[in-house]
C-alpha cells in the first residue's frame, strides 16, 4: 500500500466509535486516533485548573502552555493519552467530564487547534479515527466513513456497565441526550452523518460484530484499491 489509509468514524455519544475503532485499530496494526479524549483532556485540565474559559485570554494562555499526545504502550497495545507529559487516561473518563466536555468543545478556538492537532498526529500513518466531526472537517478526504448510533436506553445500559457503575441509569441517558444535541447544534464543526459514510446500528451488535464489519470493509476497500 503506497499512501496512508485515513478511516473517519463519527456518531452518538456511546454508539460505540472507541470500542470499535480501537479494536479494528488493533486488528489492523493501525494508529487509532481517539479525539473525543483530546477534548476530554483540555476539560480535565480546565476542571483541575479552575480555567475561567469564557475569558479567550486565559483560555489562550492555557492553549498555548498545553500538550497533548498519544503515545503506544506495547504492554496494553494500546495508544494511551498524554496531557502535559502525563498519562491522563484515567482521569478523563468520570463524570464530571462527562457533563463538561461538550460545553468546552464547542469553543471554536479549542476545536481550531484540536483539528489541526489531529490531521497531524495521523500524518504517515494507516490510520482509525473516531469523533465528531472527522469525516465532515478532520478529514473530508478519508478513504472510508462511518456512522454509528445505536438505541438510545442501550447507550446508557452499555455505559453504566462499563465506566459509570457509580450514575444512576438516568443520569447516564440524560448525559448523552445533552451531549447529542449540543454536539449536534453547535455552530463550529457540529456532529453530522455525511452523505458518503456507511451507516451502522450497532443497537443489536456485539463488540466483535462491530469491529469485524469495520474490519471486513477496510479490507474489502483495500483490495478495490489495489486493482
Ligand atoms: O467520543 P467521546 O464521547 O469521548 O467525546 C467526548 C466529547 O468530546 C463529545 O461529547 C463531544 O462534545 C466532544 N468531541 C467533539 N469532536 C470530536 C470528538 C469529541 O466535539 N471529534
Amino acid at each position: 500500500m503506497s499512501k496512508n489509509f485515513v478511516v473517519a468514524i463519527d456518531g452518538t455519544a456511546g454508539s460505540g466509535k472507541s470500542t470499535t475503532a480501537r479494536g479494528a485499530a488493533k486488528e489492523l496494526g493501525w494508529f487509532y486516533l481517539d479525539t473525543g479524549a483530546m477534548y476530554r483532556a483540555l476539560t480535565y485540565k480546565v476542571i483541575r485548573d479552575k480555567i475561567d474559559y469564557k475569558n479567550m485570554e486565559a483560555l489562550q494562555e492555557m492553549l498555548t502552555q498545553t500538550t497533548i499526545e498519544f503515545k503506544f504502550e506495547p504492554a496494553n497495545n494500546n495508544y494511551v493519552m498524554f496531557l502535559d507529559g502525563k498519562n491522563v487516561n484515567h482521569q478523563i473518563r468520570g463524570a464530571e467530564i462527562d457533563s463538561m466536555v461538550s460545553h468546552i468543545a464547542a469553543i471554536p478556538q479549542i476545536r481550531a487547534m484540536m483539528v489541526k492537532a489531529q490531521q497531524k498526529a495521523a500524518q504517515g500513518k494507516n490510520t482509525i479515527c473516531e469523533g465528531r466531526d472527522i469525516a465532515s472537517v478532520v478529514f473530508p478526504a478519508a478513504d472510508l466513513k462511518f456512522y454509528l448510533d445505536c438505541n438510545l436506553d442501550e447507550r446508557a445500559n452499555r455505559r453504566k456497565k462499563d465506566n459509570h457503575p457509580k450514575s444512576t441509569f438516568h443520569e447516564i441517558r440524560n448525559n448523552l441526550i445533552e451531549r447529542d444535541y449540543i454536539d449536534s447544534n453547535r455552530e463550529s464543526s457540529p456532529l453530522v452523518r455525511v452523505a458518503d459514510a456507511i451507516y451502522l446500528d450497532t443497537t443489536n451488535l456485539a463488540i466483535e460484530e462491530e469491529i469485524k464489519f469495520v474490519v471486513d470493509m477496510i479490507k474489502l476497500r483495500l483490495l478495490t484499491e489495489k486493482k
